[in-house]
């Protein structure tokens, strides 16, 4: 069949209300502004939006005959049934890639994934509520601010960034460090994704060859002028020749899909047609070649870190391959989480993000401009809308991130409320958040490594969060852990909630933003964060505070 991945927009319903039709421009705009949407793959490797496209088609069927007195049943990508419930419990709930804990490997989740009974759904892709390269770009410019402040003054003007990675969420980079207006080096072994980039605005320019790119870079620095390059190379040649030659940048990270030997990092042993075909015909070789680049990749990384560079984990696993690998030092460079976000995070300040069901771009103009005077005294926030809305061009249905927490997801999303029911905007609009929150994932490389009490790999806490959030009457919530390489490394939860104008939606919209946040506030503060001690006091979160925490 010749599929179209495009999102529809507009006012017309083909589900029985507002609620299933969200839900279904949602799963749209995963495949419209996905990595290979012929494979139902959205981003990360192997991120699926369902298991394959029949599951997708019965997904689509479903969401468009069922009533809200039923609830659709997702396990891993496949619809499984409807089961009888209530007009407050959700229209989905998702289980993706959750395996007992011994047999979470990631030989296992390849075999079972072949055998078809499992996908992986990424954080955001098997629950709908990726929004392109846009969904991570706040953290990474968030990310590369706090660098600033704490190494170089306060800005990146006429600094170097050297990077990997240019795939659906690696693709935020280029466009992240030229926003902190830094000169920003880009490796990237698929030429296809740097035209990719280059066409959705996130990357500027492309060199031909790692000399070419250095002068740009060097002009860049001269003027200190923000600029964005991208070099069809494997970072894992390129490290180690610039480190040899002693062009050392001033933060160095790596967004490749190294979290995945098989399906996501290309070895420098190989071209990337030669991985593509090793993929079928000889997955073991191309892990042990993956494994051996990536050390090399590393510990390039760790000789920028001794000679002065700030160096950081982006969250890709980068570090456990190499140790594995026999890099016995890889921990030595910081995850971004526990380096610069966590103080955020403790706040329950996480990555909350917004969806122009319309399809109508002016829908977000007019939510930018009352986020901006709703939270005029908030610096992070009102200089994040006021930047994106200059430099972040729109994939899909218009959307926005913006970093808020508690009671002021729930604030703006009840205006928002509001302002449908007033006809103010031309549709509805679905809340959400990364999988990246405060109370909504375990990963001990990733969220939650060094957490203050030790609880790094106790995954109680997304699994209270779903549960949360299905008692608050969200409109979806997943429950998803790791493929991949992540396999045994992660578990975290979604969700979604459509704000389609009515007084129940209301309801929802109060209940999950307001309970899902509490959560990340309460495991914080059972953590034993200030941070967080202080916000729940602050906002009347009924933590209870037991023992010497
Ligand atoms: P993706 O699979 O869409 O893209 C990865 C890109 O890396 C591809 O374009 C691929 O060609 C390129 N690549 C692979 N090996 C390379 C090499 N040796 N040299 C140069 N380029 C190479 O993945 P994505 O969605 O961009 O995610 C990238 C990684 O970041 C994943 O591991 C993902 O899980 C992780 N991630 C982190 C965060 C976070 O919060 N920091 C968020 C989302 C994803």
């Amino acid at each position: 069949m010749n599929r179209q991945f495009k999102i529809t927009g507009g006012r017309n319903l083909r589900c029985k209300g507002w609620r299933q039709e969200g839900l279904l421009r949602l799963l749209e705009n995963v495949l419209a502004v996905g990595e290979d949407p012929e494979h139902l793959v959205v981003y990360a490797a192997l991120g699926r939006a369902a298991r394959d496209w029949p599951s997708h088609d019965k997904i689509v069927e479903t969401l468009m005959t069922m009533s809200e007195e039923d609830t659709l049943v997702v396990q891993s990508g496949k619809p499984i049934g409807l089961i009888r419930t209530h007009v407050d419990a959700p229209i989905v709930i998702m289980a993706n890639c959750n395996m007992i804990g011994h047999w979470a490997t990631a030989e296992n989740f390849y075999d079972w994934e072949k055998k078809n009974l499992i996908c992986w759904g990424g954080l955001t892709a098997g629950d709908w509520q990726y929004i392109g390269s846009q969904g991570v770009i706040q953290g990474t410019y968030e990310i590369f601010m706090r660098i600033a402040e704490r190494h170089f003054g306060g800005n990146l003007r006429g600094r170097f960034i050297l990077t990997s990675g240019l795939g659906g969420m690696g693709g935020a980079q280029p466009l992240a460090g030229r926003m902190a207006e830094a000169a920003i080096l880009c490796i990237e072994v698929d030429e296809a994704h740097i035209e990719r980039r280059m066409e959705i605005g996130y990357l500027e320019r492309r060199a031909a060859s790692l000399d070419e790119a250095l002068a740009m870079i060097a002009d860049a620095r001269k003027d200190k002028r923000g600029l964005s390059i991208g070099l069809c190379a494997n970072a894992a040649t390129i490290y180690p020749q610039m480190l040899e030659r002693g062009i050392i940048p001033d933060i160095v990270t790596d967004q490749t899909s190294a979290h995945d030997l098989v399906y996501g990092y290309v070895p420098d042993t190989v071209t990337l047609a030669q991985a593509r075909a090793l993929r079928e015909s000889d997955p073991k070789r191309l892990m042990a070649e993956s494994t051996k680049s990536i050390v090399r990749h590393v510990t390039a990384m760790l000789g920028f870190q001794k000679a002065g560079a700030v160096v950081f984990d982006n969250g890709n696993m980068i570090r456990s391959q190499a140790k594995d690998g026999g890099v016995a030092d890889a921990f030595s460079i910081p995850i971004f989480a526990e380096a610069f976000l966590r103080p955020l995070f403790a706040r329950a300040i996480g990555p909350f993000r917004w969806i122009a069901l319309s399809g109508e771009e002016c829908d977000i103009a007019k939510i930018d401009d009352y986020a901006l005077e709703r939270f005029a005294e908030n610096k992070i926030l009102s200089n994040w809308i006021s930047l994106a809305r200059k430099h972040v061009p729109f994939e899909g249905y218009p959307a926005r991130i913006a970093w808020l927490g508690y009671g002021d997801r729930s604030d703006l999303a009840l205006a928002v409320n509001t302002m449908v029911r007033e006809s103010k905007l031309d549709g509805p609009v679905a809340f959400t958040r990364d999988h990246l929150d405060a109370g909504a994932m375990s990963n001990p490389y990733i969220m939650t490594q060094n957490m203050k009490d030790g609880s790094d790999a106790i995954c109680d806490w997304p699994l209270l969060d779903a549960m949360a959030n299905c008692s608050s009457k969200a409109d979806l919530v997943a429950i998803h852990s790791g493929g991949g390489g992540y396999s045994g490394y992660m578990t975290s939860a979604g969700v979604t909630v459509i704000a389609d104008g009515t007084t129940e939606a209301a309801g929802r919209l109060k209940l999950a933003l307001d309970n899902d946040t509490s959560l990340g506030i309460m495991r914080y503060a059972d953590a034993g964060y200030d941070d967080a001690l202080d916000e729940a006091a602050k906002k009347n979160v009924r933590y209870f505070r037991l023992g010497d925490n």
